[in-house]
């Protein structure tokens, strides 16, 4: 498979890269985001995936179908081996509803499938090539921990974290600042958007791009795009399994879900990867009815869907921050799939938007209903989904909601809706007996320039 950035012409072979030069590149040389020049058909593959089959192996398997030549089936079993130590787990919330958890990796929330993904096919190539690279991150808190962690140990890689002094929280500083080894967190006395500004001057300067080896990580990476959609697959192949499971014990009569038949996914969305990763497996041949595009008051894409104008606007705060955004940058990936054609994406595509009391209304019902809660941005796509179930019926199939981030990732917004405080996971608890580590630093180029070269070039 090859890739070509989303800006370049449709047609010839001008600008197509392989997956290993579209990954250390980041964003394609016009500005544009790298995207498949075509769409192999996986459907057999898919359907020789029995309901029992490891994630670690679906996902080797399938990687390497995408990818041969360009790696042998051997590399992509030992990359995905490596990135998957943690799976997703597909659970019923009751006859109709699916929840697939995407966070029983290192930071709970389904960014690690992308970055663990991205750190350990980094790794295998440097190493083979004999290289090594710096990763520069600049984060406002949860993504650069999921990065952090993914890199971690990595043997040709150092990782560089830029954070705002103080405008982390506390168990998200402890995150980025404990790691130690190959991870080096810099506290710069400057905001959010300070930090990447000092990002992107370094990926500029013709001094630290002739002495360094530097790479980014961030989450328009084909690198951690690409691992999304096997849990699209994963989830579809063990459905079938679980559908008759639940079936079978809460409602005898309706049909048993079978091979091939097509499922519906709810996506909790914010700059729309995970969705454009669903829609990447089922333009490979998974057997998808519909994509139930689920945001926030940040509604630019349902309102896209509803008018066919695309009007980015500046996020609003909502109780569901990892999806507030207001230009979402998947959405050139999205139109290219469709040809730029709102009617074409409307065929696959729905959308639906959630205010915050409506989310945490959510919240409190279905703990009532069912014991289970939901983090924020899950309980948007579950009352998304209770919405499209209203309006259209049942569906033939459950509908399988992503459910994006452990609950106690927002303990505060949970215990608002329910009086319950999660219970946190043992990943997000060891941190907090350690003691932190980092570099304070102004809010000047000058400096973060001096560090790099002293640090990575040897003077
Ligand atoms: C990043 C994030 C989202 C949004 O995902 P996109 O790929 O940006 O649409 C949803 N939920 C959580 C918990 C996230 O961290």
């Amino acid at each position: 498979m090859r890739f070509r950035s989303t800006r370049g012409a449709a047609g010839g072979t001008g600008g197509e890269v392989s997956f290993r030069e579209a990954i250390f590149a980041g964003l394609a040389p016009d500005g544009g985001l790298f995207h498949p020049v075509d769409w192999p058909d996986l459907s057999d593959l898919f359907l020789r995936f029995d309901p029992g089959v490891e994630f670690s192996d679906l996902a080797g398997r399938t990687l390497h179908r995408l990818l041969a030549p360009e790696i042998s089936g051997e590399q992509a079993e030992r990359i995905a081996r490596r990135a998957f130590p943690f799976s997703p787990v597909l659970r019923p919330l009751d006859p109709q509803v699916l929840l697939l958890e995407l966070f029983h990796g290192p930071t709970c929330a389904f960014k690690d499938f992308g970055a663990s993904f991205l750190a350990c096919a980094m790794d295998e190539f440097l190493r083979q090539e004999a290289r090594r690279a710096v990763i520069l991150v600049a984060t406002s808190g949860d993504t650069g921990s999921a990065v952090a962690r993914a890199f971690h140990g990595k043997q040709a890689i150092d990782v560089v974290i830029l954070y705002p002094s103080g405008r982390v929280s506390p168990l998200q500083e402890l995150q980025l600042t404990t790691l130690g080894g190959n991870v080096c967190a810099l506290e710069v006395q400057g905001s959010f958007d300070d930090c990447q500004k000092l990002v992107k001057e370094a990926f500029l300067d013709p001094q630290l791009r002739a002495k360094l080896s530097l790479t980014s990580a961030n989450s328009i990476n084909l690198g951690r795009l690409v691992p999304q959609s096997f849990y699209y697959i994963h989830a579809w192949a063990r459905a079938r399994e679980t559908l008759r499971v639940s079936r079978s014990s809460a409602d005898g009569t309706a049909p048993v879900g079978s091979p091939g038949v097509p499922v519906t996914f709810c996506v909790p969305s914010g700059n729309f990867g995970n969705l454009t990763a669903g829609v990447y497996a089922w333009k490979w041949g998974l057997p998808v009815e519909s994509f139930l595009a689920a945001t926030n008051r940040n509604d630019i894409v349902p309102r896209y869907l509803e008018s066919g104008r695309f009007d980015p606007r500046a996020s609003l705060h909502t109780l569901s921050n990892a999806m507030d955004v207001g230009n979402p940058s998947n959405f050139e990936r999205l139109s290219r799939i469709f040809e730029g054609e709102v009617s074409r994406m409307r065929a696959v595509i729905h959308g639906e938007s959630v205010s915050d009391p409506d989310t945490l209304q959510a919240i409190r019902e279905e703990h009532e209903q069912s014991g289970v809660l939901l983090d924020p941005h899950t309980a948007v796509g579950v009352r998304a989904t209770r919405r499209f179930l209203e309006r259209y019926g049942r569906a033939a199939q459950p509908v399988i909601v992503l459910a994006t981030a452990h609950p106690a990732k927002f303990g505060e917004i949970v215990r608002e809706a329910t009086g319950i405080d999660p219970e946190v996971p043992a990943s997000l608890r060891e941190v907090l007996g350690r003691s932190k580590q980092a570099v304070r630093m102004e809010n000047r180029f000058a400096d973060l320039s001096a560090f790099l070269l002293q640090r990575f070039a040897g003077g």
